[in-house]
């Protein structure tokens, strides 16, 4: 690890104002960028302490709840208010890590973290994430946990976060400020596909500091869940994940929102089944039709074929679970 400053931000201006310094980065809870920093793979000169800002989860006038981006993520899953209303959310969390990271890490650094690709951390593979123009050594390598949605050739990596699954299933809006001020950016938007740039994660604009993350109120997410697929039952990173919910009117389908996560370099807001969906009955084949659907364009790779059938499964299963849950509630 290369030898860095280390500065606590008094508040957000003092963040902004440190961060423009060269060489310098924001840190949160340290779960991922430390481990970055220990593998060389970042070195930042200067890291920026963010982690007493922003640390409130407030209710919205519209009914919603903002949640500060130094709010841990223990906190966030324990909140009351989050588990009656927004119960996915609080699943996805306690879904992902351990308790101990959970403890440490913050709202806005789940946000930031880097994938798990194993290609990534090792500085001896070819990695266009870390060395632009190098190749991508997952691509013919072991590439059972990598994507089928929207890569590259570039890059075949997945975003590693449970919690953003389930935020762009929530609709979810990102507040962030830099030195031109705030700016709002809706979660789904807020994370890049690889492309050719496959370097950059995020929209963020350099310097750019995440302030909030507001869940508006809308009328699935109090009938919804995260399901996760995994090679073990704790501390491992999804296979395929789904963070789903439906509102239901006379055995129709009012509303849904479904988000797939382990299969994308980005959360992947399931649109195209959500289309299909809506407005039709509730059934088991209208489920498995529409999850179709949205695996058809998927591109598997040697290792990871199995997971079309298998996000294909989970997403047909947990819609018919919320149904059956809102069956039993009338
Ligand atoms: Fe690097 Fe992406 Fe290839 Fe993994 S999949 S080795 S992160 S370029």
């Amino acid at each position: 690890m290369n030898p860095f400053q280390y500065e606590r931000a008094s508040d957000v201006s003092a963040a902004l104002t440190a961060r423009a310094r060269a060489g310098a980065q924001y840190l949160g809870g340290g779960t991922n960028l430390i481990d970055l920093m220990r593998e060389t793979i970042e070195h930042p000169d200067v890291l920026v302490d963010v982690t007493g800002l922003s640390r409130d989860i407030e209710e919205t006038q519209a009914g919603g709840l903002k949640i500060g981006a130094g709010v841990k993520n223990t906190a966030v899953a324990a909140d009351r208010r989050v588990r009656e209303c927004f119960p996915l959310l609080a699943q996805a969390i306690l879904a992902g890590a351990s308790a101990q990271i959970r403890n440490m890490a913050t709202v806005g650094g789940n946000l930031m973290q880097r994938t798990r690709c194993l290609y990534f951390y090792d500085d001896a593979a070819r990695c266009n994430k870390r060395a632009p123009g190098e190749g991508c050594d997952a691509r013919d390598g072991f590439n059972r946990n990598h994507a089928v949605l929207g890569a590259s050739e570039s890059c075949v990596a997945t975003h590693p976060s449970d919690m953003c699954v389930a935020l762009a299933a929530l609709d979810a809006v990102v507040t962030v400020r830099g030195r031109n001020g705030s700016r709002d950016i809706p979660l789904i938007a807020f994370h890049r596909l690889p492309g050719d740039t496959p370097q950059i994660d995020t929209v963020l604009e350099p310097g750019e500091l995440i302030i909030a993350v507001t869940l508006p109120p809308n009328g699935i997410a109090a009938r919804s869940s995260y399901r996760k697929v995994r090679d073990r039952a704790s501390y491992a990173f999804a296979l395929v994940s789904v963070a789903a919910g439906l509102q239901m009117e006379g055995g129709m389908i009012k509303d849904v929102r479904i988000a797939l996560g382990g299969v994308a370099h980005k959360p992947w807001r399931a649109e195209r089944a959500e289309a299909a969906l809506r407005g039709r009955p509730a059934t088991e084949a209208a489920f498995r039709q529409a999850a179709e659907a949205e695996l058809a364009s998927a591109q598997p790779l040697r290792d990871n074929a199995f997971k079309i059938e298998l996000a294909t499964r989970v997403i047909a299963d947990t819609l018919g679970k919320l149904t059956k849950a809102q069956g039993a509630a009338q």
